[in-house]
């Protein structure tokens, strides 16, 4: 009999690549036959604890680019498929990954987030990146909520006149380029009353966040429309070539079909 185990690499840091983690641990016919990897760029202290082999930092090194480090990886632990759950907005790591499982000629399945639908009569403005949503703010906003993460807060630099509320996963490792502004903190889900609380409580007039999608944060976009706040969001870039699903059973369904 044969007992090798197909082995199943995750890219994760979102609550999807946990789902589908566990999901894939949980599944009948799949529990028993895969063995899980599960890696994270370690942008963050948390670790899940998930069913699978966990590995944290980037793939490339001084001498190896990402792409080639994450097909060293690949042939190295032996990977028969790879799982891209990465952020909408994480868009080097996904490219990586379609190169490097074309390179070592194993199928590769993106998880996409589902869009957000908004709410009804919610006053919503998409724009093509943060250069636009700073330049909006700065036109039209008094108060705040920024929920786009660390990396991009430069782009709203220049602003005064503005208080600017940034919620963060964690605590900033650097100082905020930011003129006027105070850090709150938070892990998603968040509850819809928490968020339209902490909304009232900032006076917020203005929530700006990358049009991430998923159900773990919606409620800000809800509370957002419910307290009257304009909405502005940072269109997803394109997503990466290649097979994509958006539902947890449509993953498994692919990776039986590729096992
Ligand atoms: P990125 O710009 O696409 O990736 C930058 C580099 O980080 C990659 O080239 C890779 O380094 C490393 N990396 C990214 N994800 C990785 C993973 N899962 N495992 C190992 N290495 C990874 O990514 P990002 O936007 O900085 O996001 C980093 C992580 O945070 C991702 O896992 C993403 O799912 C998560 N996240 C991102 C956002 C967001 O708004 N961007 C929001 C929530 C969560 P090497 O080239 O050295 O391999």
């Amino acid at each position: 009999m044969n007992t090798t185990k197909t082995k199943i690499l995750v890219l994760g840091g979102t609550s999807e690549g946990i789902q589908i983690t566990k999901a894939i641990a949980s599944a009948k016919n799949l529990s028993d036959t895969t063995e899980i990897f599960y890696s994270l760029a370690g942008r963050t202290n948390n670790v899940p604890d998930i069913p699978a082999k966990v590995r944290i930092g980037g793939f490339s090194s001084t001498n190896i680019n990402g792409v080639d480090g994450l097909v060293e990886y690949l042939t190295e632990q032996k990977i028969d498929l790879l799982i891209d759950a990465t952020h909408p907005f994480a868009e080097q790591i996904s490219a990586n990954a379609t190169s490097a499982a074309n390179k070592v000629g194993i199928a590769v399945l993106r998880l996409e987030r589902k869009a957000w639908k908004m709410p009804e009569n919610s006053d919503v403005l998409y724009v093509p990146d943060m250069a636009e949503a700073a330049s909006v703010v700065a036109r039209t906003a008094r108060r705040v909520l920024l929920t786009i993460g660390s990396k991009d807060l430069d782009a709203f630099t220049a602003i005064d006149k503005v208080h600017f509320v940034v919620r963060m996963i964690e605590p900033p490792k650097t100082t905020s380029p930011l003129d006027d502004f105070e850090i709150i903190t938070g892990r998603p889900p968040f509850d819809l009353i928490d968020e339209e609380n902490l909304m009232r409580h900032h006076d917020i007039d203005v929530l700006v966040s990358k049009a991430s999608g998923g159900a773990a944060t919606f409620s800000k976009i809800q509370a957002a429309s419910n307290v009257g706040a304009r909405i502005i969001l940072i269109r997803r870039p394109p997503p990466p070539e290649g097979e994509a699903v958006e539902e947890i059973a449509a993953a498994l369904e692919w990776i039986k079909e590729n096992i």
